[in-house]
């Protein structure tokens, strides 16, 4: 079987440090193993996007030598396929309609409590959830093992389209992963509670649920998250080669003698053949400089 892979970057903004670890990191896993790897813009949420992201995205992408293959998959195309597959999870009596705020569910402490499971609510106005009848409380990580996630966080039955219309990001996300015959996802640490609440979901449509590698999360020197929320810097004007060579010693890849001097495509080539998943740091979140 083929190895397939992908980066799918929001575009909520410039790529930053902390994004260019997802992007390096599954690509050399994917063409460690003669893999590929495919790019999905996640542009599912336009009031946070920043006009000419997506695009800037993709130029630093290959500024950086980090060639996609195929089409880039973008979510603002793919609403149909949601819908019909959201249709379909409600005629199996999988979802329902609620009309809870986010108020009132902060008052019945924090995780939504099934309120409106049995309401047979008609879908105008209401956001979709799934109920979560058999959860998945954990899962394996090829890099961090065994993973076990907050039993109410796991339980809870959670949105996979909202009031307002847009569809969630757990929704787009496995149907994406799901079409693009995605083996093995590879993103952030941020990304390990929505996990086991996508395998939940894979599950519950029986589709076969991928493998996933949760890379550990650059900090800013004051401990907050890499992020677009945090203002990180924008790696678009930085030096392409010394902040690939960056990348690569975040993840803990060796470099090479002669790396000053290297190009970015010749630094990739050489980082996929020299790629060690043992050598990429196990803590959650690591500082970089
Ligand atoms: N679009 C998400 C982000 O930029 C990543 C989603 C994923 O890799 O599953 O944080």
């Amino acid at each position: 079987m083929t190895y397939i892979g992908r980066f799918a970057p929001s575009p909520s903004g410039p790529l930053h440090f902390g994004s260019l670890i997802a992007a390096v990191g599954s690509y050399l896993r994917a063409r460690s193993q003669q893999g590929r790897w495919l790019v999905r813009i996640e542009d599912l949420d336009p009031p946070r996007e920043q006009p000419g992201a997506a695009a800037g995205i993709l130029r630093t992408l290959e500024q950086f030598g980090l060639y996609w293959d195929g089409a880039v998959m973008y979510q603002s195309q793919r609403h149909e396929r949601y819908q019909a597959v959201l249709d379909d999870l409600y005629r199996q009596g999988k979802t329902y309609h609620c009309h809870c705020t986010r108020a009132q569910i902060q008052a019945a402490g924090g995780f939504y409590p099934g309120t409106c499971r049995d309401r047979h609510y008609p879908p105008e106005n209401a956001a979709v959830r799934l109920k979560v009848d058999a959860p998945c409380l954990s899962f394996h990580d090829q890099l961090l093992g065994l993973v076990e996630v907050e039993p109410h966080l796991a339980s809870e039955d959670f949105i996979l389209k909202r009031r307002d219309g847009l569809f969630a990001y757990n929704l787009a996300v496995v149907i994406d992963d799901a079409d693009s015959g995605i083996t093995e996802v590879v993103r952030g640490a941020d990304l390990l509670d929505p996990t086991v609440r996508q395998i939940t979901l894979y599950q519950q449509l029986g589709w076969k649920v991928p493998d996933w590698l949760h890379l550990p999360l650059a900090l800013q020197d004051n401990g907050l998250k890499l992020s677009k929320q945090n203002h990180a810097p924008s790696i678009e004007e930085l030096p392409v080669a010394a902040t690939l060579c960056r990348a690569l010693a975040f993840l803990g890849q060796p470099l090479p003698e002669q790396a000053a001097d290297m190009s970015a495509e010749a630094l990739l080539k050489w980082a996929v053949k020299h790629w060690q998943l043992s050598l990429v740091p196990t803590a959650a979140s690591v500082h970089h400089h």
